[in-house]
């Protein structure tokens, strides 16, 4: 979701911007012996546990963590509430060089912290953590989530936030040209790493006609190789090079000031978190130019609905079951966006607020 740069949002003062960004709690766990610095931020339990990875990144400051904790737990609380499961948003920050500062002492204290709050927050793996950091935390802790295959978890997400992004570009596909078929359209993947291999996969056997770019030449390799008619494109000619569909499946804010004037699709629909580097503003200029933008966090989903179909006994193809809802939720938010005029990231936003509301309601005593 964007940064909030309201004045009150900005505010040095550390309860304003809990207040201001409508947090439920935020826990702060300093461990001097074993360095660990964290924050929990538990954005909204309306609809369940908050659920969102732990990211392990050096920060210049603790106000830097602390304002990417409260934007992105914000951030998963749509993303489940739109996704339609009963997951609220959470997230955590440990402050730290993930390549230097990590024992399992850190990660296994980090684990009792977790497991302190009685399981109103549920971690799982994020920028900075790998699954040996996960298995630490799980030796503490029963609240976690998107662990590996061999502790009974659902091991890699990709493939199914791949499926989840595939699905709702062809819901935007149906919208933008009545059919939902892929086929001989010209799709650019940016970013062919985890999701953007498994993406190809489906893309090149629907018929269509994929481009790729990517700066690492492993990546690029691997596909190509096993597809014969994928075309490699600069990374600096993504925006520029005619197609109709752009899937961004490296970065963020790569829709901005810059490419989308140099964009020729008729739809944006990819995995990358937080594709508009500014919601409003740039929501409305692909609005402007007739680009259907598939929202990012309801398409790329399929990550935190695979952690909640480990809730309990993980089974695949419950998670494909709930992904595949992701179609018709797309399908919806366009007739949304459509009926009141709004952006189709402000309309999947509504939705997902709706939900929260309507949820609060149903949780209320009678
Ligand atoms: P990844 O790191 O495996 O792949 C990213 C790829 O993008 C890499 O191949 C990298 O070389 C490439 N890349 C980086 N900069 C680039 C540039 N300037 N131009 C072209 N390519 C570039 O990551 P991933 O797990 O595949 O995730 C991709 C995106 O989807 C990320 O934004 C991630 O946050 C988001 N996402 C992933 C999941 C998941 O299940 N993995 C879930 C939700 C969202």
């Amino acid at each position: 979701m964007a940064v909030d740069t309201t004045p009150a949002a900005r505010s040095t003062s550390l309860f304003d911007q809990v207040a201001n960004t409508a947090h439920e709690q935020v826990v702060f766990g300093y461990d001097p012996k074993t360095g660990l610095k964290a924050i929990i931020a538990i954005h909204n339990t309306v609809l369940g546990p908050a659920l969102g990875g732990t990211r392990m990144w050096a920060y210049q400051s603790e106000a830097e963590a602390l304002h990417d904790v409260l934007r992105l737990s914000r951030g998963m609380t749509y993303k489940s509430a739109i996704s339609g499961i009963n997951l609220g948003g959470g997230k955590a920050v440990i402050i730290g060089n993930s390549a230097t500062d990590k024992t399992e002492a850190l990660w296994r204290r980090y684990g009792k912290l977790v497991d302190s709050l009685g399981g109103k927050y549920i971690t799982a793996e994020d920028v900075g953590t790998s699954p040996t950091d996960i298995e630490y935390v799980a030796m503490e802790t029963d609240f976690v989530a998107g662990k590996p295959d061999y502790l009974g978890g659902g091991g890699d997400p990709s493939p199914v936030t791949a499926y989840g992004t595939y699905l709702g570009m062809k819901a935007a596909a149906k919208e933008a040209w009545g059919t939902d078929t892929l086929t001989n359209k010209k799709i650019m993947v940016q970013g062919v790493g985890h999701v953007g291999q498994y993406l190809v996969d489906h893309l090149t056997e629907e018929g269509a006609t994929v481009l790729v770019a990517d700066i690492n030449d492993n990546n690029l390799q691997a596909v190509t190789s096993k597809h014969n008619n994928i075309t490699v494109v600069p990374v600096d000619d993504v925006y520029s090079t005619p197609m109709d569909i752009y899937a961004p499946c490296a970065l963020g804010a790569t829709l901005n000031d810059d490419t989308i004037p140099q964009l020729t699709c008729q739809i944006v629909a990819g995995a990358a978190n937080n594709q508009l580097k500014d919601e409003v503003k740039h929501g409305a200029m692909l609005q402007d130019r007739s680009i259907l933008y598939a929202p990012d966090f309801l398409i790329n989903a399929g990550g935190v609905i695979n952690c909640y179909a480990e809730l309990g006994d993980y089974n695949r193809d419950r998670a494909y079951g709930y992904t595949e809802k992701i179609y018709d939720r797309t399908r919806e938010i366009f007739h949304r966006s459509a009926a009141e005029k709004i952006t189709t990231h402000e309309a999947a936003l509504r939705i997902a607020q709706q939900r929260i509301d309507d949820m609060a309601l149903v949780n209320s005593t009678l």
